[in-house]
């Protein structure tokens, strides 16, 4: 392992290889710098990825390590409708962690998405720690003044959609923690094995179809789906003074759920309630269903309507009840990710 200078001047180096509109300088001062565009609102957001809590060396590959540690703040700012532009990658490194090829493959993995995605790295601190890895990604992005899209803003009659399918990535979760016992009745593939692993481990944030939404204002709330489904609609919920009603044979459970769960109802609790999908979950007017869709088809996205936005008032079993095959509303109490665990 280099010095902590040199590895910095190599990580400099990386990120030289990024131009960026905007960028009045990046790494090398005692501050980055950018000029202001009139029009617009700047968006920032953090995460924290804490070894043997978020992830664990044994399991990650450096590589999507890299990629997920960008992944999870550009979903956040895709979530606001924004277009992420600048990053921060503050290390807290162990002493035993001081692989080169480490360190190689984590900014390999970090650099292509922050590519794929036009985002310059400019900054971030390093120090040392006692034994375990953290990461804290900052991802600094902008939308039209006014147009973000807010967990507050859903509006009683809206639909809801969401993006992709929910459950693959806590499938993959647990296949990686080897907690759970795959269903034998279902032919497992190794294909929706790897599939799962690697939704759980390399999540593509949905940047385009976000920033695109916001630019539309289309959308009247939205939210990525981090702590699971059932939990996150019930962010935009509380936030917003409503309640939503989703249906139970129109949430896309992905196909990987059922490498462990054959059971309609508790495949389907165990997608609502799974986490770090990272799809993008939205209330808007459906008189604009048809545009939705072409823009999802556009991004190569699946898309799909899921339920409705109801008065409190109108459904007591809130904040989120669901539709059942039989028509019944029933509560909907599967909590997602807390990391309090309470
Ligand atoms: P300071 O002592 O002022 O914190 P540093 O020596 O830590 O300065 O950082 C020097 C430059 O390198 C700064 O521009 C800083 O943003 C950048 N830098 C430090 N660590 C990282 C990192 N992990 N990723 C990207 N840039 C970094
Ligand atoms: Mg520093």
């Amino acid at each position: 392992m280099p010095s902590e200078f040199d590895f910095i001047k190599q990580i400099q180096q990386k990120a030289a290889a990024q131009s960026a509109a905007d960028l009045v300088l990046g790494i090398g001062d005692d501050a980055a710098a950018w000029r202001e565009q009139t029009g617009r609102e700047s968006l920032i957001t953090v995460d924290l990825l804490v070894e043997d809590v978020d992830f664990k060396l044994e399991y990650a590959p450096p590589r999507w390590l890299g990629h997920k540690a960008l992944a999870v703040s550009l979903s956040d700012i895709a979530a606001m409708g924004g277009t992420p532009k600048f990053s921060l990658l503050t290390l807290s490194i162990p002493r035993n962690l001081k692989s080169e090829t480490f360190w190689e493959e984590f900014f390999a993995g970090y650099f292509e998405l922050a590519a794929k995605h036009g985002v310059a790295l400019i900054g971030g601190d390093i120090s040392s720690s006692p034994d375990r890895l953290a990461i804290d990604s900052v991802v600094i992005g902008h939308c039209q003044a006014g147009k973000a899209v807010r967990r507050d803003g859903a509006k009683v009659g809206d639909a809801v959609y969401v993006t992709g399918s929910i459950g693959a990535s806590a499938v993959g979760l647990k296949l990686l923690l080897g907690g759970e016992q795959e269903n034998q009745e279902i032919v497992s593939t190794e294909e929706l094995r790897q599939s799962a692993i690697r939704d759980h481990l390399k999540p593509e944030p949905r940047v385009e179809f976000g920033q695109r939404l916001g630019e539309l204002g289309f959308a009247n709330s939205m939210i990525d789906v981090s702590d699971g489904l059932a939990q996150d609609l019930g962010h935009i919920c509380d936030a917003s003074g409503v309640g939503a009603v989703i249906d139970f044979d129109a949430v896309p459970v992905a196909e990987e759920v059922s490498l462990i769960l054959s059971n309609a109802d508790e495949a389907f609790e165990f997608a609502v309630s799974g986490g770090e999908d990272f799809e993008l979950l939205f209330a808007a007017d459906q008189s604009r269903e048809t545009e939705l869709m072409a823009l999802a088809d556009e991004c190569r996205l699946r898309l799909t309507r899921i339920g409705q936005i109801v008065s409190v008032s109108q459904n007591s079993l809130l904040p989120v009840a669901v539709l059942t095959l039989i028509g019944e509303v029933k509560p909907l109490s599967v909590r997602g990710y807390d990391h309090f665990g309470v």
